[in-house]
């Protein structure tokens, strides 16, 4: 329980901490954000960096904004700040509906949505939302900065696009269309509060009140985090009633090949939830639409 020694540094600049990220590059070195992720794996020597970067003091990198209809999430943004954004709450509310599901308040107070998707963890509920909302991921290296669209960004198991000299440093997602609700939800893992399975849905209507944009991205139930396609699909062009969206979500597993098997649930199991779930998502979404 107690992490390997390691130094530690605090630079003030993003310049400095990706400059550390190549002076130790040989040695195992990790960036800091929250820790929450970070630091039990250190405890449980599952991760010994020799070098601790810590993003805490760079300003910049915890700040929302918005501009001509995109917003702007600094990755140091914790899961609290997202929850309580007035401005996020406005313009696109399947992200403080997201990070009010995570964990408990102590782990949403510490916890970054940059953290939490650089570690990638199967059970984490951002890249449903990161999914749906086609999120684009803006990330500093030593020479260049580069985006790396949220399709892209989810490789395998806790390992994502970004690679060891790189720090994400903002999230970019849209204002939420016109004529459009969504919802996240999720089945919680009673100790931890991860998502067995959670599910992130945002459909938007044409003026006749037939689907003209869906998305669901799910989270949870298999080793990658995805997106819904054949569901999406499925709802395209057609009036979001009971049967539409019974069907789509029906379809909301197809595609997945192996489902994640452990002790809170079964691979069947999860694949049985998939489709519960995302029924749940898009039936509230669609229930959120205003009407015109
Ligand atoms: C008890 C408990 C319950 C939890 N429940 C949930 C839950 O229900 N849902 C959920 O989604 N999560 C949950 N979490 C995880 C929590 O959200 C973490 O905060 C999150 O996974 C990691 O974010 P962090 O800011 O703490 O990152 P850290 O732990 O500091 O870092 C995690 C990893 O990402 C890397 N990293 C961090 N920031 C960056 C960056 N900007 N650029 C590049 N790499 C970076 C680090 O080097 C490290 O490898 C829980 C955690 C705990 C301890």
């Amino acid at each position: 329980m107690i992490p390997n020694t390691f130094d530690y540094h605090a630079p003030k600049t993003l310049a400095r901490a990706l400059a550390l990220l190549k002076q130790h590059g040989r040695k195992d070195v990790k960036v800091l954000a929250g820790g929450h992720s970070l630091f039990p794996l250190m405890k449980l020597r599952l991760a010994s960096p020799r070098v601790v970067v810590d993003l805490g003091r760079i300003p910049g990198l915890n700040a929302i904004k918005e501009s001509k209809g995109k917003i702007t999430i600094g990755a140091m943004v914790t899961h609290y700040d997202v929850e309580s954004s007035d401005l996020l709450r406005k313009l696109c509310p399947l992200l403080p509906e997201t990070a009010g599901e995570i964990g408990d308040v102590q782990v949403r107070n510490r916890g970054t949505i940059g953290g939490s998707l650089a570690h990638a963890d199967p059970a984490g509920d951002w890249p449903a939302a990161i999914l749906a909302l086609d999120a684009e991921l803006e990330v500093s290296g030593p020479s260049r900065k580069r985006t790396i669209k949220a399709a892209n960004f989810f490789v395998d198991l806790l390992t994502t696009a970004l690679k060891k000299s790189e720090i994400l440093t903002q999230i970019r997602v849209p204002a939420a269309p016109a004529r459009s609700g969504s919802a996240y939800v999720k089945m919680h893992q009673s100790a931890s509060g991860f998502a067995i399975v959670g599910v992130a849905a945002q459909v938007a209507l044409n003026p006749d009140g037939t689907v003209a944009a869906a998305a669901v991205g799910i989270t949870g139930v298999s080793s990658v985090p995805f997106r819904a396609r054949a569901s999406e699909e499925a709802l395209l062009g057609r009036r979001p009633d009971e049967a539409t969206l019974r069907a789509a979500s029906d379809l909301a597993a197809d595609g997945v090949e192996e489902f994640q098997e452990d002790l809170h649930a079964s691979g069947d199991y999860r694949r049985h939830l998939t489709k519960v779930f995302a029924h749940r998502a898009l039936a509230k979404a669609v229930s959120r639409i205003a009407s015109p």
